[in-house]
């Protein structure tokens, strides 16, 4: 705290996973002391901190900051989005760049954790405004990146557009035609199955997790919040799955169908029209609408909280509970508080983390840097069986990593053991860098 002031958020995160390590820290402690493991994993490889003028639509020079915090490469380029919301600051990025890099490791594949962004917002500014801004960006952090030392991606601000104008900068200031970034256009390099690949994975590690718990999905009812890229394509795979989906939600109201969510209507609404959850009706005059929150108050087997963090609080958690639900698997990035999650565990309801539930995205991303280097673009079925494979696999290892520390069932801990055990090999291995 001392050495990093005012990184509130930085701090939270590296006090929440280092807790959960507690046990393996405690076994390996001479070893992980002597070679100040832990030191050196909070203390990211490089950070990179930039001015990032542009013109504005009425001629105004604006100026803001960009950040990429290149973490830790131990296992591979380092890789992570970029967020533009003007909340970004140098802890935000930096929380965002530590929890990355398990959430990478636990996938399997060789990529390291980072994290960038700037406080511009996308919001309201004109397509002319967000090109002047993306390549004003990249003009600066293209001297940093590179398809074998750091791969950025998408995250909150940052969609196809964004992506399209910052790869098109770097290809003509470098010259050179790489897989620099994900999450691109599939004229341009982009992967099939990224698009589906967050929901559908939640999905695949979902019904692995029952099925390791001696259940089965199919006939299953679940609550899902949220009603973006996760959330839908979290209920495609759940219906496909044979699970009824009964709710979904935005961030004004939310949908009750006690037939099971119309995913026609709903993408309709939401991905054509871009409209608001009010309009489901017309689609399904049995359903009901409400304002607010309350997805969690319907009596479910599941529930996938797919929305944004910090959306299952306590309340909710007593709620699920008393309606017996079995399973809670996080498709967003931290939307069960701390205390909630605790309740959940305590109750005996199987919980799995964003970390490893919604580890399909980037794992998608990692594939799409594979077919960039060969030059080749896989089948949408290949990708996806891919992508149920590194699913599957990556609820196995923290299951397995929970029962080896004698914390079976948690998968919490589980993840973050799995994730972390494969980063400190490897730094260790090659020596003191
Ligand atoms: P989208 O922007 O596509 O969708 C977010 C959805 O959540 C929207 O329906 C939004 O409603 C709703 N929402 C936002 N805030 C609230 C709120 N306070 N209460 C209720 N609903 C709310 O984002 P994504 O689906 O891509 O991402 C969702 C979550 O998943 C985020 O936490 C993200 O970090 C995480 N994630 C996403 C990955 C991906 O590949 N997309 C990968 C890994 C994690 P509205 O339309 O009203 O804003």
């Amino acid at each position: 705290i001392q050495k990093n002031p005012a990184e509130p958020e930085f701090h939270q995160a590296v006090k929440e996973v280092l807790e959960s390590l507690r046990v393996v820290v405690e076994a390996n402690e001479e070893k992980y002391r002597k070679e100040a493991v832990l030191e050196r994993l909070v203390e990211p490889e490089r950070q990179i901190k930039f001015r990032v003028p542009w013109v504005d639509d009425k001629g105004q020079v604006q100026v803001n900051t960009g950040y990429r915090v290149q973490f830790n490469s131990a296992i591979g380029p380092y890789k992570g989005g970029l967020r533009l919301h003007p909340s970004v600051n140098l802890g935000i990025i930096k929380f965002l760049g530590f929890e990355q890099i398990f959430k990478n490791s636990l996938t399997g594949l060789p990529i390291g954790g980072g994290k960038g962004g700037s406080d511009f917002d996308p919001k309201g500014k004109s397509d002319r405004e967000v090109m002047a801004f993306c390549q004003s960006f990249m003009t600066e952090l293209c001297k940093y990146i590179g398809a074998d030392t750091d791969v950025p991606a998408g995250d909150i601000g940052t969609g196809a557009r964004e992506i399209g104008y910052m790869f098109g900068q770097y290809k003509r200031i470098r010259g050179v035609y790489e897989g620099v970034l994900t999450g691109k256009g599939l004229t341009y390099g982009g992967s099939l199955a990224r698009t589906q690949a967050t929901g559908y994975g939640l999905l695949y590690l979902t019904k692995e997790l029952l099925k390791i718990n001696g259940k089965d999905i199919k006939g299953m009812t679940a609550a899902v919040s949220g009603s973006g890229n996760v959330a839908i394509y979290a209920i495609e795979k759940a219906h496909q799955m044979g699970a009824k989906v009964v709710t979904c939600s935005d961030s004004t109201g939310w949908v009750y169908d006690p037939e099971g969510i119309d995913l026609d209507a709903l993408k309709e609404i939401k991905e054509v029209k871009r409209a608001r959850l009010t309009e489901y009706k017309n689609y399904r005059p049995n359903s009901e609408y409400h304002e607010g929150r309350g997805v969690w108050s319907i009596k479910t087997d599941l529930a996938l909280p797919c929305a944004t963090q910090n959306e299952l609080l306590i309340e909710d958690a007593r709620a699920l509970v008393e309606n017996g639900c079995i399973a809670v698997c996080e498709g967003a990035n931290m939307p069960t508080t701390l205390e909630a999650t605790e309740y959940l565990q305590a109750n005996g309801v199987i919980f799995a983390p964003g970390k490893a539930a919604n580890a399909g995205g980037v794992a998608t991303s990692a594939l799409e840097m594979s077919q960039n280097s060969e030059r080749l673009s896989w089948s949408f079925e290949e990708v996806d069986e891919k992508l149920q494979g590194i699913m599957v696999n990556i609820c196995h290892n923290m299951d397995a990593a929970a029962k080896k520390y004698g914390f079976e069932g948690n998968y919490v801990v589980g993840a973050n053991i799995a994730g972390f055990e494969k980063v400190v090999d490897a730094m260790i291995a090659q020596g003191v860098v």
